[in-house]
């Protein structure tokens, strides 16, 4: 009894992050990993999509949005570096140390060319948020009954104002291909972008007009060791071919955001938290859904545990470290997958 009345209180004390329930929506193992386990190595593309993320919330401040300079870029790519070590990357050793070198110079010129290129929309707009906080409390059954509220955050990476009134919703994702027609399918209906929109109509009364999806690629050359190529020239090799085709790696994509759409959302998404709940309180089991092993972002970082017990390159994550993945206010840049 003082078991579960514990769990309940860990549920609703804590926010859950999008990111654990993401990890829950694929394969409750997944979700399980995340909360014991920690990646002792770095995680290429999580690490360089948080360093441009963060100097991107540096870049635009509240209020008119203003021309994105050279010299704003390298103090916002350089507090980006400093919050990277600071989230526990400092412990990675040289392989952290090597990235942070040769891909500094890489994202100054990415969003040297982004402010460039998205100078004249930007600036039309207004800057009413980064890194927006949104939170909702969602009251369900569990299987056995029990009554629990079940909070959750969320961060929306910008929130805009267009000079008629009307929200922009911002995503920014870093990746290094898509297919437009795949990425307009996907976000028609994407969990995470249906999320912020429902809770932030429903916390703030905020409809944005549009959700717009932001994609900067990330680019696929690299430095080449064996020519004796620096860093820096690395970056000067990045700038040149971003000028030359810049619509290769910046792109914007609208999506309509429609209330039959919240709707359904509402119904669904209530059914998805009383899954979790229930598996939170241990009424359903945590078993590895073998489907989602192998997905459309590459393996699981979780396959070596599942397949064969290997925890090498991995440790048990403390106390502190447990309560800050289940503390989705305490943003966990750092998680494995
Ligand atoms: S390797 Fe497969 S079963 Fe294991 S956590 Fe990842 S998705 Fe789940």
């Amino acid at each position: 009894m003082v078991n579960i009345l514990k769990k309940i209180e860990e549920v609703e004390s804590y926010p859950v992050s999008f990111s654990l329930l993401s990890d829950f929506g694929e394969c409750k193992q997944k979700a399980q990993h995340h909360i014991d386990w920690k990646h002792k190595g770095f995680n290429y593309y999580l690490s360089y999509g948080s360093i441009i993320g963060v100097a991107l919330e540096h870049l635009f401040k509240r209020g008119k949005v203003k021309a994105i300079t050279p010299a704003k870029v390298r103090k916002a790519v350089d507090i980006a570096f400093e919050k990277w070590f600071e989230d526990d990357n400092n412990d990675k050793g040289a392989d952290a140390q090597q990235f942070a070198e040769w891909i500094a110079g890489v994202a100054e010129a990415l969003l040297i060319g982004y402010g460039k290129h998205w100078r004249r929309d930007d600036t039309a707009l207004t800057c009413v948020a980064m890194e927006y906080p949104v939170e909702s409390t969602f009251r369900v059954e569990t299987y056995l009954g029990r009554e629990v509220n079940v909070p959750i955050i969320g961060y929306i990476d910008g929130l805009f104002k267009k000079k008629s009134g009307a929200h922009i919703m911002r995503e920014t994702k870093t990746k290094g291909r898509w297919s437009e027609e795949e990425l307009l399918d996907q976000l028609d209906f994407d969990f995470q972008i249906q999320m912020y929109c429902y809770f932030l109509f429903k916390q703030y009364k905020i409809k944005p007009k549009t959700v717009e999806y932001d994609v900067i690629r990330r680019p696929q050359l690299r430095l080449n060791i064996s020519k004796g190529e620096t860093p820096e020239e690395l970056a000067e090799r990045v700038a040149e071919d971003i000028s030359a085709r810049p619509d290769f790696y910046y792109a914007r994509y609208d999506v309509p955001v429609d209330r039959d759409w919240l709707d359904s959302f509402e119904h669904d998404f209530k059914q998805f938290i009383t899954d979790y709940a229930s598996w939170r309180l241990g009424e359903i089991a945590t078993f590895k859904n073998r489907m989602r092993c192998f997905g459309r972002y590459g393996p699981c970082d979780f396959i070596p545990i599942c397949a064969r017990g290997d925890t090498l390159k991995f440790r048990k994550r403390n106390k502190k470290e447990r309560q800050k993945v289940l503390d989705g206010r305490r943003k966990d840049n750092t998680n494995n997958a």
